[in-house]
């Protein structure tokens, strides 16, 4: 599962040690956590890079990825 798409083209130039964008593997470590203003912060972890960051987004869109990140963190877990 790739979650690119929940990062910006920006934030992953950013984010990313190697500024390879292309090819980052972004995903979620953990499920979003509620902060001021009705946001949600999502830690994220690229695989390629091992760069972290996090994303912020509003809680009506997150609601619309929650049930992936959930899937995927939980599925992270039990590969442990
Ligand atoms: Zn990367």
């Amino acid at each position: 599962m790739n979650f690119n798409h929940l990062l910006t083209e920006r934030e992953m130039k950013v984010s990313c040690r190697k500024r390879t964008s292309g090819e980052c593997k972004w995903k979620p470590v953990a499920e979003g956590q509620a902060t001021a203003g009705r946001n949600v912060a999502i830690p994220m972890l690229c695989e390629t890079c091992g760069s972290r960051t996090s994303v912020f987004m509003h809680f009506s869109d997150y609601s619309k990825h929650q049930k992936v990140i959930s899937s995927e963190v939980d599925y992270d877990k039990a590969s442990k």
